[in-house]
């Protein structure tokens, strides 16, 4: 595999800067191989290899063209899958049946908008007399993606599909603690026949390969998954060109228990929502209000739940990894000390298998509460399997305290009542509300992104293709 190699124009090419990145495996905390450390001179390469490649075979390709290698790349990312799931596990420490489900929905990227990438049509406006008025969309040109750790596989599918699909020509800096497997779908993309300069890959650190890359002036778009800090700068970088952005920038999701709530099918998504992928999940169900009257009996069988809990390996595959880095660790551990510090009561904590290697990055998920609305946990997040429980008293109080954080990504709403389905799922601020049912992280065919510092902008869906399109509206006069 190409690891030690970025690509560019079509070609795996040593870096500019000569410098590597160790790559630890979180499960053992053993490094285990090394990515080139890409500089602005690599990404200065990448950005002219796209711009260039607009004006040649991949810029007079029609659309079902570009389709075809899509779908051509989704089968070869299926055929290969086992090989990527252990690439993504080792990589990220998630357990195998995580990986393996991420290289699927990576597959589903490729097919989805594959499909969609000769149906995307403009429209027609009635106008004045003897005008005909047509809206076409059009590519941005050339589009940035920098992608974060937590799921380099989907996250490639998810950021370059739709931008390929409409014909933009990309360079992707996935992050610096996990890459490997985009590595390996950019060689199968390769291998599907895709033109020189439509996919560049620059491995390397935020600061200077990311921060190159926002700044570069050969950007038309930019598509950013990360930490809201680092979102602002993106969002600094490219407003100096008046340049679109899309940040997904992470959140605090709620999900709310009602009286009426069928416990039996809240409980298990519950737990999911907050150990899928040890937590570090954007959309992770980071917070459970549970209304008064049943918060004890709820709280109780979720805390059964989580303490049955087992932590291990990626080999081991159980119900939770470790965490990516000694550093996100450190910074979950931090929250954990401070809750303790709080006085607030631990309910439950799961349980690390004997088995797990002593080095690895792991952190027990465990679920506190009450926790008041203030309290760090209940308002910050924490990006590791740390689930905080708060009650609430009526509806009106649900949506106080669901909508009361600096995020709005998602919420799930458990409830019979379907009037009081409809009001609150109306009245929460955020960009997708999921009700009897949860989905972190699932689902191309639904828009995904946030708002207030949960971000801005859509992806997934059709509202990515008109994300990473451009509108332009053409006016004919006839006699
Ligand atoms: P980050 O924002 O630092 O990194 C995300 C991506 O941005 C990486 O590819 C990184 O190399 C790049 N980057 C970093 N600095 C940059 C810069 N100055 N210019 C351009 N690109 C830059 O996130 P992190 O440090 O990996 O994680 C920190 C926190 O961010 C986590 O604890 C979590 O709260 C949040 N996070 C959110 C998501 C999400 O899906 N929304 C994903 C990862 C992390």
């Amino acid at each position: 595999m190409n690891n030690d190699k970025i690509f560019i124009n079509g070609l795996w090419i040593d870096s500019d800067s000569d410098n590597f990145i160790d790559v630890t495996c979180p499960s053992d905390g053993q490094v285990f191989t090394r990515i080139p450390s890409g500089n602005a001179r690599d990404i200065d390469l990448a950005v002219n290899a796209a711009r260039a490649s607009l004006k040649g075979e991949w810029g007079q390709m029609v659309p079902a063209d570009r389709g075809r290698l899509m779908l051509k790349l989704s089968a070869l990312i299926s055929a290969d899958a086992e090989n990527l799931a252990q690439i993504e596990a080792r990589d990220t420490g998630k357990p195998m049946t995580q990986a393996r489900a991420d290289i699927a929905s990576c597959a589903r990227y490729f097919e989805f908008y594959g499909g969609a990438a000769d149906k995307i049509h403009g429209e027609t406006i009635p106008y004045l007399k003897e005008y005909f008025v047509s809206v076409i969309r059009e590519p941005h040109g050339v589009t940035g993606h920098i992608i974060p750790w937590n799921y380099p596989a989907q996250m490639f599918g998810r950021t370059l599909a739709p931008a390929l699909a409409t014909g933009n020509a990309t360079v992707l800096k996935p992050a610096e603690e996990a890459c490997l497997s985009c590595l390996r779908i950019t060689e199968l993309a390769n291998e599907a026949g895709f033109p020189p300069g439509a996919i560049n890959v620059v491995t390397g650190y935020g600061t200077i390969a990311g921060a190159a890359l926002t700044a570069h002036p050969g950007l038309d778009f930019v598509s950013f998954t990360g930490s809201p800090v680092v979102g602002t700068l993106v969002q600094t970088a490219s407003a100096q060109f008046h340049r679109p952005c899309v940040l997904e920038l992470g959140g605090k999701s709620p999900q709310i228990i009602f009286s009426d709530a069928d416990f039996d099918a809240a409980l298990p998504v519950v737990v999911a929502g907050i150990v899928q992928n040890g937590g570090q999940t954007c959309s992770a169900g980071s917070r459970v209000l549970v209304q008064r009257d049943i918060y004890d009996d709820f709280i109780g069988q979720l805390g059964a739940r989580i303490s049955n809990l087992r932590v291990g390996s990626h080999q081991q595959d159980l119900n939770c990894g470790p965490l990516i880095s000694a550093k996100q660790r450190a910074l979950v551990q931090g929250f954990v000390a401070q809750a303790e510090k709080d006085g607030l009561p631990r309910i439950a904590q799961a349980t690390l298998d004997t088995g797990a290697p002593v080095d690895g990055f792991y952190v027990q998920p465990a679920l506190y509460g009450p926790v008041p609305e203030g309290n760090p946990l209940a308002q910050k997040e924490v990006f590791g399997p740390i689930l905080a429980a708060i009650p609430f008293e009526d509806e009106a109080d649900a949506i106080r305290i669901a909508n009361g954080t600096d995020f709005g990504l998602i919420a799930g709403v458990w409830t019979a009542d379907g009037k009081r389905q409809m009001r609150v799922a109306k009245a929460l601020r955020c960009g997708q509300v999921f009700v009897n049912n949860y989905g972190a992280g699932g689902g191309v065919e639904l828009p995904f992104g946030g708002v207030k510092h949960s971000g801005h902008g859509r992806e997934k869906g059709f509202s990515a293709l008109h994300e990473f399109t451009v509108t332009k509206t053409i006016v004919f006069k006839h006699d």
